[in-house]
């Protein structure tokens, strides 16, 4: 919608777009039926998202990096996370996820041979370091054939197997089946097949994140990967879309718990606003803000001595992506940097005390939010958003 005149002016929500000011339509709040799926779909088709997309090289992964890393038998070691650019993920061809952006690193003609350039460029870049763990991204599934073609699935799981070191991958439910996993093993079992899973919730599954599978069939798909000697890791989100804070903070706690019999892992995702999704179109229009870093602090505080107890050896882990800026999960801005810090060590010396020494004074304003989000019936929260209106805010909120 293109600005015309007042009506458009005073909403305020304007993004500057060749030579015209283009109005970012809010999602929510003007009463109409809107269909999510055309949401998703919108900006995977705009112009900039497709020339972009045009710009890219698909010998060339994505993005190749090391981070340190825990490995299932506790060992302090570092990983090398190769995050490759292939067709993309079939579920987001037929429909997709509200918040993923991964369609932008996408390029319809990584086949296998364009797979292999990048492969060996990844290895190369890492050639450098003393690898403990290797994880293989693909924006979507590695076990689907249709995304990824079944001779470079193959070399993933060789390499690690000829290196002798844990491989991490990802997949959706529909593609591990007992063929496929047997398979997988007989390759290489030194692996952990991760799961997005992002809810232990149908009606969240479906209403707020559209994802495509059940709880249900994330747990057989956990109960099959142990059956064949491999580990799960399972994906949550910290406040999905249409959620408050507080009802984000309360439902990840009873999800993380859910999953902890069924997965080896459970790696927790804040919200990271991720550009041209549906999510990103809620938080322009001041009608989503990304998690607090207190909330993540809060999760971890309620589960960490379960999970430090479970029989299961489950382990938890929490790397807010873009932690401290406004697309990610934040505070104040005064503190972010050193509470952010502190999260991440957790994640190697499961140190709860020291998280828990952290504070600032906008921890009272966070408190407070959540205290006044579990009394009153606003199911969207009442976030004090950085950007918007606070008249919109209230009314979206009511
Ligand atoms: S399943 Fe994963 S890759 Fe596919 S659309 Fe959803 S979040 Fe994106
Ligand atoms: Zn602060």
């Amino acid at each position: 919608m293109h600005l015309n005149g007042l009506d458009t002016l005073d909403r305020g929500f304007h993004e500057l777009i060749g030579f015209r000011w283009v109005v970012t339509e809010p999602l929510l709040g003007d009463g109409r039926l809107q269909r999510l799926h055309d949401k998703i779909k919108a900006p995977e088709n705009h112009p900039r998202s497709v020339a972009y997309r045009a710009r890219q090289d698909p010998t060339t992964p994505v993005t190749v990096y090391t981070t340190p890393e825990l490995t299932p038998d506790g060992n302090e070691v570092t990983a090398g996370t190769i995050i490759l650019r292939t067709k993309g993920c079939h579920w987001w061809w037929s429909s997709g996820c509200t918040f993923c952006g991964y369609f932008n690193d996408t390029r319809e003609d990584a086949g296998a041979e364009e797979l292999e350039i990048q492969w060996a460029r990844s290895l190369e870049t890492l050639s450098n370091h003393d690898l403990g763990m290797i994880k293989v991204y693909t924006s979507g599934s590695l076990f689907e054939e249709r995304e990824i073609p079944l001779s470079f699935q193959k070399t993933v799981l060789q390499t690690a197997s000829d290196l002798d070191i844990h491989l991490v991958v990802e997949s959706r439910t529909e593609q591990l089946t007992d063929d496929k996993l047997e398979w997988a093993a007989s390759i290489h079992s030194n692996l952990t097949i991760a799961i997005g899973l992002e809810a232990h919730d149908d009606e969240v599954l479906k209403f707020h994140i559209n994802k495509g599978f059940s709880v249900n069939s994330w747990k057989d798909a956990c109960e099959r990967i142990r059956a064949h000697g491999l580990r799960s890791k399972t994906y949550l989100m910290l406040k999905p879309p249409f959620m408050s804070e507080a009802d984000g903070l309360d439902t990840c706690i009873e999800w993380a718990r859910a999953c902890l019999s069924k997965s080896d892992d459970i790696s927790v995702n804040p919200m990271n606003i991720q550009r041209g999704t549906t999510i990103d179109r809620m938080f322009r229009s001041g009608e989503y803000r990304p998690p607090w870093l207190w909330s993540i602090v809060a999760l971890i505080e309620a589960v960490h001595d379960e999970i430090i107890s479970s029989s299961s050896f489950t382990r938890l882990i929490v790397h807010p992506t873009g932690a401290g800026s406004v697309r990610g999960a934040h505070n104040c801005g005064k503190c972010d940097t050193a509470i952010a810090e502190a999260i991440e060590r957790y994640a190697i010396d499961r140190d709860l005390d020291d998280l828990l020494s952290m504070d600032c004074e906008c921890r009272v304003a966070w408190q407070e939010q959540i205290h006044l989000e579990r009394i009153l019936p606003v199911p969207l929260g009442i976030n004090l958003s950085r950007r918007g209106p606070v008249e919109r805010r209230i009314v979206l909120s009511g």
